[in-house]
């Protein structure tokens, strides 16, 4: 006999808990599914545990450049790395409980653990109990995948997850995959103190940024002592005692770079395919992606996918959003719809990019008559006084509408600056709005409007 709910949820990702809430606070008789630890990926292994550790490696940084602000430090900066997880772990059980405690003291809301399962369109399996409803929304997120690189099943390797266990310092860290996730680790660690090398197959770091962008960033890093060895087309593993070799392959430099330890960073896929979506009928796309339409519905009626797993965005804020969509359509008659937001995401390497909208090379693509602006941090007063003037600030801005088209933001405080840029884009305003904006001084925002007064045509 199944029990029956007027709404079941699989997942406590960043979708999941919010609309389980908003549903059971609605009257519905609602239950929610969970495989493994409340919060999701974001709270256990992705967003709060590495920028927890994120900062534990700039306090680091600072001490060490302690000299150059004139505060002198007597004795070697040495890092904690238990300490360093301890932090990080308080941090991550106190939000990881925050979901449990809040889901399981939620009126009409029943919570199950358990690996859930389609039986079929409205039928799930969680163990022994079998739970039907008419509405199911799925927020199954994803995990880091794991491609079949030669050797890869000789030696041992961490990947994000695995790295949260971690409470040593790895002498020297390979991290393979020069992308968000990878770059993130890869400072972390080397300001912790290990040698890190970051092993890329592309020509260059992060290749959906504009080039100036990941040529920014490539020099941040090595000038922190990070090596790089791009366009290393045929990664391979191979055990040396208790060490790993990674075949590079690259076109100068060694063929081989040994290592202590190895990170795969190279994407990720998302959790569906031991989901039984076969047998409600759900389709996918080839890499296993969930189809929704502009508010998330599946092509099986009733049937929702949010977050991570449909494909539509790989942030926590995407997958929060596709929550107030589904929310807002079903709940409050608001048409609210996944076309309406703006890409936006920040990488939190120090300093950080702030991203939104389109890149320089879009907006060529694009083919629309554009106006560039671009700035570099070193004429930032406020990056001055910091001593932390690396990266610079662009912006682009349509000819015709003089709305802005998007911004890469390279630099310390550009992780909440950018906002400034988003809003402006949400609101659908000219970029003069912000341009005769009065800004505070000193800060890294006052040079916004400076910066689009010195709009020139995107040659
Ligand atoms: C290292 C790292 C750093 C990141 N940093 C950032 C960042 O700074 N900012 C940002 O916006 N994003 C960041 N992300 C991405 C962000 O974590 C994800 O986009 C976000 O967590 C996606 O949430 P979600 O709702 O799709 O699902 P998830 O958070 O992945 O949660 C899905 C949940 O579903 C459960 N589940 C899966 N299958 C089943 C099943 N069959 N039955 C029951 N339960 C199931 C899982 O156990 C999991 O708890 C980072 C990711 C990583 C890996």
């Amino acid at each position: 006999m199944a029990t029956t709910y007027d709404a079941i949820i699989v997942g406590t990702g960043q979708a999941g808990p919010s609309l389980a809430a908003r549903l059971a606070g609605a009257g519905m008789k609602t239950a929610i599914v969970e495989r493994k630890r409340f919060g999701g990926t974001c709270v256990n292994n992705g967003c709060i545990p590495t920028k927890t550790l994120v900062a534990s490696a700039r306090a680091a940084h600072i001490a060490r450049r302690g000299g150059e602000y004139g505060v002198r430090i007597d004795g070697a900066i040495a890092v904690d790395m238990k300490k360093i997880k301890e932090r990080k772990d308080a941090v991550v059980r106190s939000s990881n409980e925050g979901v449990e405690k809040w889901l399981k003291g939620t009126e009409n809301l029943t919570v199950y653990e358990g690996h859930a399962r389609f039986q079929d369109a409205h039928q799930l399996r969680v163990g022994n109990e079998l739970l039907e409803a008419d509405k199911i929304f799925i927020n199954v997120g994803g995990r880091a995948s794991t491609p079949p690189l030669r050797g890869l099943d000789q030696v041992s390797y961490l990947n994000n997850s695995t790295m949260m266990d971690v409470d040593f310092l790895p002498e020297h860290l390979i991290v393979v995959g020069g992308s968000y996730v990878g770059l993130e680790f890869a400072q972390m660690y080397r300001r912790f103190g290990g040698e890190v090398t970051i092993v890329e197959m592309g020509p260059r770091l992060i290749q959906s940024e504009d080039e100036d962008v990941s040529e920014a960033i490539r020099t941040i890093l090595e000038n922190e002592g990070i090596k790089i060895r791009l366009s290393a087309e045929c990664i391979a593993l191979e055990k040396r005692g208790d060490k790993v070799a990674v075949g590079v392959d690259c076109t100068s430099g060694d063929k081989i770079v040994v290592g202590s330890h190895v990170l795969l960073a190279v994407g990720r896929v998302p959790n569906t395919a031991d989901l039984g979506l076969e047998n409600a009928g759900i389709a996918m796309d080839q890499r296993g992606y969930i189809q929704v339409d502009d508010q998330l519905r599946t092509n099986v009626p009733g049937i929702y996918a949010l977050g991570d797993c449909n494909g539509r965005g790989a942030f926590t804020h995407t997958s929060y959003n596709d929550y107030e969509i589904v929310a807002a359509n079903l709940l409050d008659g608001d048409q609210r719809r996944v076309s309406d937001r703006i890409t936006a995401y920040n990488l939190y390497i120090d300093p950080p990019l702030g991203r939104a909208g389109m890149t320089e090379t879009e907006a060529r693509k694009s083919g629309r008559k554009a106006l560039i602006a671009k700035r570099p941090m070193t004429r930032v007063g406020r990056a001055v006084e910091k001593a932390e003037t690396e990266g610079f600030m662009k912006v682009l801005v349509d000819a015709g509408t003089k709305e802005i088209l998007g911004a890469s933001l390279l630099g310390i405080e550009c992780d909440e600056v950018i906002h400034s840029i988003l809003d402006v884009m949400y609101a659908k305003a000219p970029y003069t709005v912000i341009q005769r904006a009065m800004h505070i001084h000193p800060t890294v925002s006052e040079l916004i409007p400076t910066m689009l007064g010195e709009l020139k045509p995107l040659e």
